[in-house]
């Protein structure tokens, strides 16, 4: 058992895997629309993640699981046994890398069925799950992925949160000091986690030993806080911070050490000035230890459904009641009185924007567990959550893309539309970066060069999301 898990963990670090020919089985197959050995995808526009403007009228060109050549049409050479994609008025981008990618809907429910192939018709082709209610099930289930079992993306699967005394929801378990925090990482690193995320009521000893057992296992750590500071997480060592602006307590003028503090966003960050030297020595410190942040817009934004586009395709993912509750939602949306819940969430696009500014290596994730916000569509809204904070189109793929690769240390093999790279890249329909709700028209999604059809993922699920 223990040799098997090792060969697993050196495959992910060494990238992509090379198989020949490879026979799909039929449930993966009833989704995929493009499996050839050579593809071209000719007069495209391409955003290539790097953050660099989009090209018209270029030439893709996928070998096998990778990206084999880019460049404009006239210059490429099609080869003669390709099967070729007409791109013409579409546009292609990396697929998407989601870091706050729960594999659980309201309840922690873990979400198996539906979750695997929503991310994948989305457009989103890793995953990591940052937080897990079944860290058994998300290794299961990336097994059988990696394995061309079923349709899925790439999965980085976390251990079960790291959550302080007291009592943690759900699947949480409540530490009872540094050497059970010790214990539950290093338990969890030889299953096989790469990563963990602390919680909100943690304590600085208790994260301090949990950062400490993980980095001598090679494992991650990254952390939605409130008990604990921005600037004192630095310190402790920790690799990466999530949802950014709205977990950072520390500007608080009533926060007590360990304790999350009680008080209402606006108390908190109604006055907060993000040039001023409190916040800018947070960027400072988060930069020169290479510390990461993950943007979760699309959930912060759940505060205010007077800003929330009603999206049919949700109401069509999930499970009649669920699907009920939230045309309840966006109904609530038209009379609600939530301008104290707009303006911090865009104090928490000027937070963004400013950490970029400062050097700050941003990520995104949808943090897909509740109301509205659901695998995929949660990424997908993102993309236009980022545009409205400032950042280019081409910015807000970099930052949903090859950023994610950067932070998962995946970025010598995948994140980017380059030769060499794995062929995973997403072919929508429409202009993405002149219109950014053209996002949503993903056609086929390439994974290790294997295009999904996502009209068809899509239709599998419908009705499924937050039953499994
Ligand atoms: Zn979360």
């Amino acid at each position: 058992m223990r040799r098997t898990r090792i060969a697993i963990a050196a495959l992910a670090v060494a990238g992509p895997i090379h198989a020949q020919a490879r026979t799909l089985p039929q449930a993966v197959r009833n989704y995929v629309s493009v499996d050839a050995p050579v593809v071209a995808i000719t007069h495209v526009k391409l955003v290539d993640g790097t953050g660099t403007p989009a090209k018209n009228d270029q030439t893709i060109i996928i070998r096998g699981e990778k990206i084999a050549s880019v460049g404009p049409f006239g210059a490429a050479t099609v080869p003669a046994d390709a099967r070729v994609i007409d791109g013409t008025g579409k546009t292609v981008i990396p697929g998407l890398i989601g870091l706050h990618d729960h594999m659980y809907y309201s309840g922690m429910q873990f979400m198996g069925v539906s979750y695997p192939r929503l991310f994948l018709g989305a457009g989103v082709t890793t995953i990591r799950t940052t937080g897990s209610v079944d860290s058994y099930q998300e290794l299961n289930l990336k097994r059988r992925i990696d394995s061309l079992l079923t349709p899925g993306p790439n999965i980085v699967v976390t251990g079960p949160y790291l959550q302080g005394a007291g009592l943690g929801p759900g699947a949480m378990h409540p530490l009872s000091g540094t050497e059970d925090a010790r214990r539950m990482v290093r338990y969890w690193a030889e299953e096989g986690v790469t990563w963990f995320k602390a919680y909100t009521q943690i304590s600085r000893a208790d994260l301090a030993a949990a950062i400490d057992e993980a980095h001598k296992r090679g494992v991650k750590v990254t952390a939605h806080l409130c008990s604990v500071g921005f600037r004192e997480a630095v310190a402790l060592g920790i690799d990466q911070l999530e949802h950014g602006l709205l977990t950072n307590t520390e500007y608080y003028s009533g926060k007590q050490p360990d304790v999350c503090p009680q008080a209402d966003d606006s108390v908190m960050y109604g006055a907060l000035d993000v040039n001023s030297p409190d916040v800018q020595r947070t960027f400072r410190e988060m930069v020169a230890h290479h510390v990461a942040m993950t943007s979760t817009l699309d959930v912060f934004e759940l505060s205010s459904p007077s800003r929330i586009p009603r999206d049919q395709r949700v109401l069509d993912a999930l499970y009649p009641a669920a699907s009920a509750s939230v045309a309840q939602f966006y109904e609530s949306g038209k009379s609600a009185k939530d301008s104290v819940h707009r303006a911090t969430l865009k104090k928490s696009m000027e937070f963004e924007r400013a950490f970029v500014k400062a050097g700050g290596l941003l990520g995104a994730g949808s943090d897909p567990c509740c109301i509205s916000a659901i695998a995929g569509y949660g990424d997908q809204r993102n993309y236009e959550l980022l545009i409205e904070a400032g950042f280019t189109p081409e910015q807000a793929i970099q930052i949903m893309s090859a950023n994610g690769a950067k932070i998962l240390g995946f970025d010598k093999w995948l994140g980017t539309i380059q030769p060499n790279m794995q062929a995973d890249l997403v072919l929508i329909g429409g202009d993405p970066v002149r219109t950014p709700g053209d996002i949503r028209n993903t056609e086929i999604v390439f994974r290790r060069g294997i295009g999904f059809d996502s009209a068809k993922l899509r239709e599998s699920i419908k009705g499924l999301v937050g039953l499994r």
